[in-house]
């Protein structure tokens, strides 16, 4: 091992190598909570050998091409708040630590875009396109924390999805380093019919297919206003078809998030709305919205409450950048839990949830909440069992989770519309996928042959 890093020292500034210990340690692992691992998915652990900052696209191109030539595998790694561990060390690894490689390269406000390299994070990306009158649109808890490069290798969604898109819908064109060594660029344009779109190679590919060094994305101009509402419903099902006439009437919330807690029943469930943009057009969404819900039996709670909660959405992820480790061991505090995001078409939602109730209560794990976010076809449901009340509760809440996710792919749904796949849900993705897994297999096959881009991920 010392000779290859002896090797690697050669080829880029010494300076942008690590071994030290706790820095390895901290980039072994992202966001997974060891809790919320299947038993039967444990994935092998293998601190990493080194870790390389790259300051430019040429440093990264070096060192892929160097990890190639020596079989070595490359872990591309952006804030490490991947909440499925698509950056886990699994295997001994160079592990690309991106974050300095943060500079917004190109401003063009015209056109309403913006070239910034992938180690920039999102709130910071977000700051200085303020300064200029824009805002960077993608919202998501973590914006203190993740990076453009992990939120597009994610195909993040954000709390104001429902006009800005996910992240992945942002992006017009990217610059990446193949496994091969080779820079490939797509075009930055809106749309082609010029063959398919390699965008789509690198968006949600959670790094197997090649490192994002560059990103040039849609940006919008700052809202001139912002108006928040909070409505309460009776139950979950009633705001439910609220929802959906909304929808049916073309509104288009920035912000929708809806949900009820099943530890508070008589709370009812709660929506929380954001309309912003142009003052005019604002208000008469937000008028037109407000009269739907009073029709569908809600309550109009004060505007403090939506404010508060809109406030303080990023604040689960401040905490998180100051308890990583903690939070790796999160579920040993006597209680598992976990969750899901999945995607179904709008008439499967209520039967879903009635179903899903079902499996959840055979396995003796509570169900705590349901809710809806961006529109009413991403659902989301959280899930927690006490460590003692079964001999294994982790294998009881992640055969359920398993049992819901095979579910929703029954019912034509997919298990995962936020968080990408990395190793929690490797296992699930020949049913996710079909023959389609074997496309994708043969894809990395083809650009990686040595699998040396983040192997072991994505059931890849
Ligand atoms: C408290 C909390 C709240 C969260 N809230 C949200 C939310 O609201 N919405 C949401 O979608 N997600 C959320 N997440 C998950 C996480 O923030 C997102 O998945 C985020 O997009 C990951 O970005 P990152 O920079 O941290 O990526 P990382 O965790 O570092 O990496 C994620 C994946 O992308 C790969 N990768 C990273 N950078 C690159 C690159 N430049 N090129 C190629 N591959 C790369 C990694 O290898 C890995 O497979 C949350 C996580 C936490 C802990």
């Amino acid at each position: 091992m010392n000779n290859l890093l002896a090797k690697l020292a050669t080829i880029i500034d010494p300076e942008r190598i690590s071994t030290e210990p706790a820095r390895l340690d901290e980039l072994s692992w992202d966001a997974l909570s060891e809790g919320r691992i299947h038993p039967r998915h444990e994935p092998a652990l293998a601190a990493p050998l080194c870790a390389v900052t790259p300051i430019s696209t040429a440093e990264v191109q070096k060192t892929v091409r160097f990890a190639n030539a020596e079989r070595v595998p490359i872990v591309p790694f952006g804030g490490g708040s991947g909440l499925m561990g698509g950056a886990l060390s699994v295997r001994p690894s160079i592990v690309l630590d991106l974050r300095r490689m943060n500079r917004i390269v190109e401003m063009d406000g015209e056109a309403a875009s913006a070239r910034a390299e992938a180690g920039v994070v999102l709130e910071a990306l977000d700051r200085q396109l303020s300064q200029s009158g824009y805002i960077l649109g993608h919202d998501p808890w973590t914006v203190p924390v993740a990076t453009l490069g992990g939120a597009i290798s994610t195909n993040s969604v954000g709390y104001r999805a429902g006009i800005y898109g996910s992240m992945g819908e942002q992006v017009l064109g990217l610059e990446a380093v193949l496994p091969n060594g080779e820079i490939f660029r797509t075009r930055a344009v809106a749309k082609h019919s010029a063959g398919i779109h390699l965008n789509a190679l690198l968006i949600g590919g959670e790094g197997c297919f090649g490192v994002i060094t560059e990103a040039t994305i849609r940006i919008f101009p700052k809202p001139e206003v912002q108006l928040l509402s909070a409505y309460r419903f009776s139950s979950f099902e009633n705001g439910y078809r609220t929802i959906q006439k909304m929808f049916q009437q073309r509104l288009r919330p920035a912000l929708l998030d809806f949900g009820d807690d099943e530890e508070a029943p008589a709370q009812g469930a709660l929506l929380y709305l954001l309309f912003e943009g142009p003052g005019a057009l604002a208000k008469a969404e937000e008028k037109l919205a407000a009269a739907v819900c009073r029709g569908g039996g809600a309550a109009v709670l004060p505007r403090g409450v939506a404010e508060d909660f809109f406030h303080n959405r990023h604040e689960v992820a401040r905490r998180f950048t100051h308890n990583r480790r903690q939070r790796r061991e999160r579920g040993r505090d006597g209680v598992y839990r976990d969750w899901i995001h999945v995607a179904l078409p709008s008439s499967k939602v209520l039967p879903f949830r009635r179903a899903a109730r079902e499996v959840v209560e055979n396995h003796g794990v509570r169900l705590q909440e349901s809710g809806l976010w961006v529109n009413p076809e991403l659902f989301s449901m959280r899930l927690g069992i006490e460590e003692r009340s079964v001999p294994n509760a982790r294998l009881a809440l992640e055969e359920t989770v398993e049992a819901l996710l095979r579910l929703v792919q029954d019912m034509g749904g997919s298990m995962e519309y936020t968080h990408g796949v990395g190793v929690k849900l490797a296992a699930l993705m020949a049913d996710e996928h079909g023959y389609g897994l074997e496309v994708m297999r043969q894809l990395k096959r083809t650009l990686d042959p040595n699998n040396i881009m983040n192997p072991d991920k994505m059931g890849l």
